[in-house]
């Protein structure tokens, strides 16, 4: 099995915002969006008598998804989504992965995506419709790691015809990330290791021309990363490392990076504080924000990013062993920070604690995070959402706002700060964590806080929706690669900037 996914790109032709007649007739599906009060009606486009027709037999409810046939000599098939009056992204999304579900099965070659919209007061129509279809039909054809001794032929339409004016280099940026994201997420403990992790690294690096750095257990151990080093222990193969991975575009020598940061547990028995059968099986993804943070970064090169962007990455497992860290273990974190152990099953936040403090070292302009990190903020929001915490007021709309836009949706959590007697122990600077699992979510994040260097915007995203039965808008499988697009649209908003741009003038 491997450990980066093979990739061909979709064969994109552009066209005008309608279809011609021409381009239906050579279509096998067109995926076609409705928006409820488009001007532009379905009768005035190509075979719209024929879909409106097929439109009117039946009550079509906002947000269904139906189809026709064409009277083609393709027998063109019309796969239609029908949009909301006020739709969002993730309504769209959804609607979008529904439309394409299915496709595999016919395994068309020619797919043409549109969609009949109402032009905006400045008369621009809206593309998110065909945004959405697009970002569909990449997740749904995307290889999938597999040890099956028979695999089906991998299928990839032969032309997807995109209409309208779209992005679609940033688009496919954006899917490529997040497939990387899934793909490595899927695999199984004994093939993604802490080790063959890094071995993909190094080539992924050489690839797309990023500097990598590999901190060893040995290294980060001369660095007095006692926290990180404190989980390492634990495994009888020693191969932890912390990553650092440099995005540097051209010109931009001046500027300070912006970290991303990533929690890759490859595989979580909770320590010594042992975690149960059902607990503990799908616990290869908690290597999730790691995979995120990786597939961000390969979104923002692949879209040619204007700004440096760093990815760290805490690859390590937790398990148990004569060595493996222990309740009531003190240990010291890079920044002097001594740390009481309560729960050997927290060593996402003792690996991150490090990472944090290590990569504030370097002066980034902002810090965000993304982790596997407690089952509170699952329980919080469910696998539809996930968590979003920040030392920085300013940052909680831009944040949230971020979600709504790319259809990742995050919710913001308070950080008061008398949740910080609550961390006081008079054996160390803080606890890791309290006993009862109380409002871990925020505990966990206001552990975090006291690594993160004073001044530096600091986002954290608990990540309660990498893993959805049944997948989430439209991604169909479990493993939802949730946090690339979020992190995108986040970086691409001049809010944003303007956050990061103040601090560093502060400084
Ligand atoms: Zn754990």
């Amino acid at each position: 099995m491997q450990i980066i996914p093979k990739r061909s790109p979709l064969a994109i032709k552009k066209a005008a915002a309608t279809p011609s007649a021409m381009l239906i007739r050579r279509t096998d599906v067109l995926l076609l969006m409705l928006e409820a009060d488009a001007t532009v009606s379905l009768a005035n486009m190509p075979f719209g008598d024929v879909l409106s027709t097929e439109r009117a037999r039946l009550p079509r409810a906002a947000g269904s998804v139906w189809m026709a046939v064409l009277p083609t000599a393709h027998r063109t098939r019309v796969i239609v989504g029908e949009l909301p009056r006020r739709t969002d992204t993730f309504q769209r999304l959804s609607i979008a992965g529904r439309m394409v579900r299915d496709l595999g099965a016919t395994q068309p070659g020619v797919i043409t995506l549109a969609s009949l919209t109402s032009p905006n007061a400045k008369g621009i129509t809206n593309t998110a419709p065909v945004a959405a279809l697009l970002a569909a039909l990449a997740a749904a054809v995307e290889s999938q790691p597999t040890a099956k001794s028979k695999v089906p032929a991998p299928w990839q339409p032969t032309e997807v015809v995109v209409c309208g004016v779209i992005d679609t280099t940033t688009a496919l940026a954006i899917e490529s990330g997040a497939h990387l994201a899934r793909w490595l997420t899927a695999l199984p403990p004994n093939v993604l290791t802490p080790k063959t992790y890094q071995q993909a690294l190094v080539k992924l690096a050489k690839l797309h021309g990023w500097k990598i750095e590999i901190f060893s257990e040995a290294r980060l151990k001369k660095l007095n990363a006692g926290a990180f080093t404190a989980v390492a222990r634990g495994s009888a193969t020693r191969d932890a490392a912390l990553v650092r991975l440099q995005y540097r575009p051209k010109g931009t020598g001046g500027l300070a990076p912006l970290a991303l940061v990533g929690k890759g547990v490859c595989f979580d028995t909770g320590g010594n504080n042992l975690k149960s059968a059902k607990h503990m099986l799908d616990m290869h993804t908690d290597m999730a924000g790691s995979a995120v943070a990786l597939g961000t970064l390969e979104a923002l090169t692949r879209s040619r990013y204007p700004r440096p962007v760093d990815a760290w990455l805490a690859l390590v497992e937790n398990r148990i062993g004569p060595d493996a860290y222990t309740q009531q273990d003190i240990v010291t974190a890079a920044n002097g920070t001594t740390i009481q152990v309560i729960h050997t099953d927290a060593e996402g936040r003792m690996i991150l604690a490090d990472t944090l403090a290590l990569a504030s070292r370097t002066k980034p302009c902002g810090i965000i995070d993304f982790a596997t990190l407690t089952g509170a903020c699952l329980y919080a929001l469910t696998e539809r959402m996930s968590g979003a915490f920040t030392n920085h007021s300013d940052l909680r709309a831009i944040l949230e706002d971020a979600g709504n836009r790319s259809g990742e949706r995050v919710w913001s959590f308070p950080m008061p700060t008398d949740f910080d007697e609550d961390l006081e122990t008079p054996m160390a600077d803080v606890v890791q964590c309290l006993i009862d699992g109380k409002g871990d979510h925020i505990y966990a994040a206001k552990f975090l806080a006291r690594f993160v260097a004073p001044g530096i915007p600091w986002a954290h995203i608990d990540l309660s929706s990498a893993s959805r039965t049944g997948g989430l808008a439209h991604v169909s499988r479990p493993i939802t690669g949730f946090g690339v697009r979020f992190a995108v649209a986040l970086c691409s908003d001049p809010a944003f900037h303007k956050v990061i741009r103040s601090h560093e003038q502060a400084k």
